[in-house]
């Protein structure tokens, strides 16, 4: 239900596939009692948001995407009493009800809670249109409103821009290191695509100790970048054995974890011969609707082998994500580094674009800036 009250945003709204985004102006409900006002200062570009853009998965148009932002609170719910105006926050796109099974059990990403902004956007454009939350959140745009579990307070001296990552890409990287696969010192951990996701994979398999971490990509930088966010070995699946490389790597062991973050069908092929008896494969990056693999489950059970999924790298918002700022701050994880590019709102297209290249690790949107 809206108040009838709440302030006009700018925003990139998405009108259909293949469509680059309009800058509008939207109008933007005030925030229900358990609901936060942001000022966006920084919100990555996600694959995801390019799944949509592309009609790898299916969604409703028109809507405004961008889910990985940070920001200051701008006005927050009578409800609400964790947060204050002003404050720095990290927002991210799990939104927990706090109240069903699965949030008593900490299974954030498997919530199943009736909160209000599931069913009603507080978004709206000009002509009375209700305009859809991308991912729960639509940070490409001055500001949002969302459910106050989605969003995380930060210490004033950590940087905005880098903050921003952690509220998917590194979130779920990481998350799916430490929380899916619980990688163990010592372990043999092979990362396929090193795009935000796989470098925040990269970086926790280091702090966790990992023997050896094996990073995959076609583009040549991204391997050279993997290199210096912690992995030991790269390989090019475009013209290596993938088997010789993870073979030579691990003393002919072969992977204990292996993560794949992309959704491209073909780097889940064969993905199963290359793990260590006991070994796991963790499925991170979302394929298409339409994809499918073929497993032989005798094999499985014979080698104890496991398939397992990580949605957002089954993070826990409120315990992985502070948990990540720790890190950063005391120099431990790279967040900065990552960061390969930042456009304003008006330029949103030519970061789609450097992202449909695969030639950055992370380009971020200022919406509230305007850059030369
Ligand atoms: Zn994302
Ligand atoms: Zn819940």
């Amino acid at each position: 239900m809206s108040t009838g009250r709440g302030t006009s945003i700018s925003a990139a709204v998405s009108r259909g596939v293949g469509l680059p985004p309009s800058i509008e102006t939207l109008h933007l409900d005030a925030p229900r009692p358990d609901e936060v006002r942001i000022d966006i200062e920084a919100c990555a570009v996600c694959h995801s948001d390019l799944s949509y853009l592309d009609g790898t998965w299916a969604t409703e148009f028109p809507l405004v995407l961008g889910h990985e932002a940070a920001g200051r609170v701008a006005e927050v719910g009578h409800r609400v009493k964790k947060f204050a105006a002003g404050e720095p926050v990290i927002v991210s796109l799990i939104r927990t009800c706090g109240q069903c099974r699965a949030c008593h059990r900490g299974q954030d990403v498997a919530c199943t809670g009736e909160i209000a902004l599931n069913s009603t956007s507080p978004l709206m454009d000009k002509n009375g249109l209700r305009v859809a939350q991308g991912l729960n959140v639509g940070a490409f745009a001055t500001q949002v409103v969302v459910h106050e579990s989605q969003i995380v307070s930060l210490p004033d001296d950590v940087d905005l821009i880098a903050a921003s990552l952690l509220g998917c890409g590194v979130l779920t990287g990481s998350g799916a290191v430490t929380n899916t696969a619980r990688v163990a010192a010592g372990d043999a951990v092979v990362v396929v695509g090193c795009g935000g996701v796989g470098v925040g994979a990269i970086q926790a398999a280091r702090l966790a100790g990992a023997a050896q971490i094996v990073a995959v990509d076609p583009a040549p930088a991204k391997r050279t970048a993997a290199k210096d966010f912690g992995a030991t070995h790269t390989a090019d699946p475009s013209n290596s054995d993938l088997a010789e490389v993870i073979t030579d790597a691990t003393g002919g062991r072969l992977a204990d974890h292996l993560l794949v973050t992309t959704g491209s069908p073909a780097a889940l092929e064969g993905a199963i011969d290359l793990l260590a008896p006991m070994g796991q494969l963790v499925i991170v990056g979302m394929a298409g609707d339409d994809v499918t693999i073929e497993v032989a489950p005798s094999w499985l059970a014979a080698s104890n082998k496991s398939i397992l999924g990580s949605k957002m790298g089954t993070a826990r918002v409120a315990i992985d994500i502070p948990a990540l700022i720790d890190h950063h701050r005391a120099g431990r994880l790279d967040l900065t580094g990552m960061i390969s590019s930042k456009h304003d709102l008006e330029h949103i297209q030519d970061a789609f674009d450097e992202v449909w290249r695969g030639d950055v690790l992370r380009t971020v949107i200022l919406p509230n800036r305007t850059l030369a």
